[in-house]
């Protein structure tokens, strides 16, 4: 693709992804080089703005030390606009100005359409864009972001009017916790290396916790957030695709459908989640009052059930993970902002009797866990890590087990690289561009996840399932600990200290 003209559209360029998420990643590919030398990107939306106020609204979301970098990536920019997403006449005159500028370049010509609109506008999009602007020469492509549907029914609405306008093929749906760097990993950490793999499976494991956790709430969006709810927001798509990256058997090629049939097979052996495995919760202000309670936001009704967090189990079916709870966590207005895999090893064989108490009359042990429980933790964000907690002898004259770590801190083990890391946005844009759809959802996925989600979501649409109330900046309720803790999650406590050097 850098050898030929590239053409980007931004449909919707006026809003808020368009600005703080679709602009600033093509600038970082830009600037990292990974832009053919001839593009031009030119930003659609019905708000009237000239290319110089557009480039101006533009500007202050793309940061880079040296400036003038800014102003050549900007002089690339235009902005065109049309009384709607299905103004044919509009989007015809915009194909035709780009396609003399193209011209230019007597090279081939690949256009790359990018959906930042709600999903009420991708249908009239995609078909006028494909009526009048698809390009000739190169390929076309089309991303598009979720919500795709809010349950298995609008799911298959929206998928099949989609599928009538764009090939399967055109479309990259994109899931930006796929492009993560600690969730890409997950691939080369688990089938290349042999120490991982082995384990991997439901002899070794025994519950693996996902847990997604924000340290604010709704924060005026409450109005828009409470036909969702968090289980829409983060657990049907983002936490799932981590499940399936986790679980999936390995591909035989690391692109395209290979991974993406490998996926799919996971969600096929997951049951629907039964309401009686799910507890949703909702917050209500702390005692300080830095965060009013989520019903007070603008927007929600008082008596609104929607869950802005929710813990539940589900189970994976197969040969190797039939038995392990995968425990899914995910909440607003927590202690901390974070998002982490906690794999959780069976109980070291026979730990008890070496390391355990011992009963004074036969000599044997007690049979009471005696060390902690082997842990890997995968840390998303804040700042990625990977670290093993294991029993290792106390340093000096005691024999006793300690729970120390295997560290490997990014930050730390690759400073240069770490500040440089892209955002997932960057990281998925050139794969589109490089034409590999591994690393975007396939409709069949999202069929299976809503499968397993929507009778749940109806449950909590039609009030049946009551939040249990927790204060903003705590845990979240105590029953979402012993929802772990009866499958199988067994806490250490204060048994480890994690030191920084
Ligand atoms: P937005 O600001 O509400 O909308 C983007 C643009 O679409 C607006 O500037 C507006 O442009 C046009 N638009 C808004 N409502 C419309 C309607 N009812 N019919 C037709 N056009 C309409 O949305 P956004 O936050 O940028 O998000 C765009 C898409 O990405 C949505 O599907 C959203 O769910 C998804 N998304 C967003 C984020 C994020 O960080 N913002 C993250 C993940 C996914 P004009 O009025 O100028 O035409
Ligand atoms: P931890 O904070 O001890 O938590 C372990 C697990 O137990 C989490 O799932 C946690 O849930 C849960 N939990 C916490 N309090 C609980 C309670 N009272 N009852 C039941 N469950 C509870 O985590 P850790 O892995 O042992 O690490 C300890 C600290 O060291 C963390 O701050 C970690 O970031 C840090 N550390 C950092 C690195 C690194 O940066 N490389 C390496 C090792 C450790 P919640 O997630 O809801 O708290």
């Amino acid at each position: 693709y850098r050898a030929d003209t590239l053409s980007v559209f931004v449909i919707g360029a006026s809003g808020d992804l368009a600005k703080k998420k679709t602009y600033p990643s093509l600038f970082a590919l830009f600037a990292f080089h990974y832009l053919p030398e001839d593009f031009l990107i030119v930003g659609y939306a019905r708000s009237a703005k000239s290319d110089d106020h557009f480039r101006d609204a533009i500007r202050p979301y793309l940061k880079h030390p040296h400036s003038e970098l800014v102003d050549q990536f900007l002089s690339h920019c235009y902005y065109r606009h049309g009384s709607s997403y299905s103004d044919e006449q509009a989007i015809e005159t915009m194909s035709k100005q780009i396609a003399i500028m193209e011209k230019s370049t007597q090279k081939t010509v690949n256009r790359l359409f990018y959906f930042a609109i709600p999903p009420v506008a991708f249908v009239p999009a995609a078909a006028t864009l494909k009526k009048k602007a698809v390009g000739h020469t190169g390929w076309s492509r089309f991303i598009v972001e979720k919500p795709f549907g809010s349950d298995i029914k609008s799911f298959e609405k929206l998928n099949n009017d989609m599928s009538a306008v764009l090939e399967e093929q055109e479309m990259f749906r994109i899931d930006h916790y796929i492009g993560k760097e600690a969730v890409q990993n997950l691939l080369v950490m688990r089938f290349a290396n042999t120490t991982f793999e082995p384990l991997w499976n439901n002899k070794y494991i025994d519950s693996v916790i996902i847990s997604f956790k924000e340290d604010f709430g709704t924060k005026g969006r409450g109005g828009y957030f409470d036909k969702n709810g968090m289980i829409r927001d983060v657990v049907q798509n983002h936490i799932m695709q981590i499940v399936t990256m986790f679980a999936m058997e390995p591909p035989a090629r690391p692109t395209g459908d290979y991974i993406r049939d490998e996926k799919v097979k996971v969600l096929q052996a997951i049951p629907a989640i039964r309401k009686d495995d799910c507890i949703t919760g909702q917050y209500i202000s702390d005692d300080e009052r830095r965060e009013p309670g989520y019903t007070e936001d603008e927007g929600v009704p008082d008596d609104s059930k929607t869950e802005t967090g929710a813990a539940m189990v589900m189970y994976i079916n197969n040969s190797r993970w039939e038995g392990v709870p995968f425990i899914l966590r995910a909440g607003k207005a927590l202690n901390e902002s974070k998002s982490e895999i906690r794999v959780q090893f069976k109980k070291s064989p026979g730990s008890s009797l070496m390391f355990g108490a011992v009963d004074s009359e036969d000599g044997y042990g007690t049979g009471q866990e005696a060390v902690e429980r082997n842990e890997l933790v995968i840390r998303l964000k804040p700042d990625e890590a990977i670290y093993l907690k294991m029993n290792i002898k106390a340093p000096g004259l005691s024999g006793d087990p300690v729970v120390s770590e295997l560290d490997l801190t990014y930050k730390s083990r690759f400073p240069d690289q770490f500040s440089k890391l892209p955002d997932a946005y960057t990281r998925l844009i050139l794969q589109v561009l490089r034409g590999d759809a591994a690393t975007f959802v396939r409709h069949d996925e999202l069929r299976e996840a809503w499968r397993i989600f929507t009778p749940l979501l109806h449950s909590i649409g039609r009030g049946e399932i009551e939040p249990i109330k927790y204060k903003a900046f705590s845990r979240g309720p105590k029953e979402w600990d012993e929802l772990c803790a009866k499958h199988g999650f067994v806490y250490g406590g204060a048994s480890y200290h994690w030191k920084t050097t």
